[in-house]
């Protein structure tokens, strides 16, 4: 652990600040506005860190030419529609490259120094595949990054920790066959939530067979049922991958009465959500090296707060106090479904691959 007097590093640029899908969209610039502005007002003890945008070079070690070369022309020609909820405008493909550099570098700054760090960015990254972008995600920022830390390390192991309200259809497709990264999600049940997957029995494919972990959930799960679903799953999957790294896809629409989410998660978990990453992560690798990464989150008072509320919980690997506004507990009380019963599908669809 260092002693204080270190800042917490985030990578931003004001360019993620200019990529625009129109009036009233709610994936939207206010967004990352909110986060600095309530990490200022809660007195977080952060430091912004310069981006360098990574090249397409890079991002077509993950990503196809025609969707890199589609975004590249759309935004020289000023912007357009990719489809209903994928619109560029022409600072689009820049703030995408930015994306991924900040996401590059927050997860390599993670894994060199053995600290947490965090990447705030737009657009967001998760629901992009290999050949599609969609679900307001052009780059896959968190698939570039960790094809970046296995490029330079072909025998790392690295755990994405996906606890958006969406299932990251995209980072699964991407690492769907590859038993070197364990893609671990929670998220709402596909029958009822955007993109319509992420069942239980999405295990992975060929070698990378039950390396994706789809927990999918009911919908306005509380924050008691969500953290025991969290507590008899991820501690176990970090216990038997033993990844090296964690990459967080940090999404806040879990937040109760998010415009685009189900659940009805309170302010209050965040921060234990983060303290267990941080703890498991201490178990496991020995020092906390977590890159957390931006993804969705939509509501328009409180989506500042629940992001400052989860990088809280990172602070004492600096030496660091949380806040005293985050000391709180949860919110307990009776939930339709319980926990076991969530996870019965898919212990039963890993069953072969794990020790439960
Ligand atoms: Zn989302």
């Amino acid at each position: 652990m260092i002693k204080g007097g270190i800042l917490f590093p985030i990578w931003y640029d004001d360019i993620f600040l200019k990529h625009f899908m129109g009036k009233d969209h709610f994936e939207a610039p206010w967004r990352l506005t909110k986060i600095i502005e309530s990490l200022e007002e809660n007195n977080f003890p952060f430091i912004l860190k310069k981006v360098t945008p990574t090249t397409p070079e890079i991002i077509a070690e993950t990503h196809s030419a025609r969707l890199i070369e589609q975004l590249k022309h759309l935004s020289e020609k000023g912007g357009g529609n990719l489809g209903l909820d994928i619109i560029a405008n022409q600072f689009t493909y820049d703030a995408a490259l930015a994306a991924s550099g900040a996401t590059i570098q927050a997860s390599n700054a993670a894994f060199t120094t053995g600290l947490p760090t965090a990447a705030m960015v737009r657009p967001p990254g998760h629901h992009a595949s290999s050949d599609l972008s969609m679900g307001f995600c052009f780059f896959n920022n968190i698939a570039i990054a960790a094809n970046e830390l296995l490029k330079d390390d072909p025998s790392l192991k690295i755990m994405i920790v996906d606890i958006d309200n969406h299932y990251g259809n995209g980072t699964a497709e991407i690492f769907y066959d590859n038993p070197q990264v364990l893609y671990y999600s929670l998220h709402s049940s596909p029958k009822i939530s955007y993109p319509g997957s992420g069942y239980p029995d999405e295990v992975g494919i060929g070698k990378g067979t039950g390396f994706n972990i789809s927990i999918p959930l009911p919908a306005f799960i509380n924050d008691q049922t969500y953290l025991e679903v969290f507590d008899k799953t991820f501690p176990l999957f970090m216990k038997q991958f033993k990844p090296d790294i964690v990459l967080v896809s940090y999404g806040v629409d879990t937040l109760s009465r998010d415009p685009y989410g189900l659940m009805d998660l309170s302010l209050e978990i965040y921060p234990l959500l983060g303290e267990r990453i941080l703890n498991v992560a201490l178990e496991v690798i020995g020092k906390p090296r977590i890159a957390i990464i931006l993804e969705g989150g939509y509501h328009p008072y409180n989506m500042g707060l629940a992001v400052t509320a989860f990088l809280s919980a990172f602070l004492p690997a600096y030496g660091l106090k949380i806040p005293a506004v985050f000391e709180k507990g949860i919110q307990e009380g009776f939930y339709g479904t319980t926990a076991d019963e969530i996870l019965e599908p898919v212990q039963e669809a890993h069953k072969n691959y794990w020790k439960w």
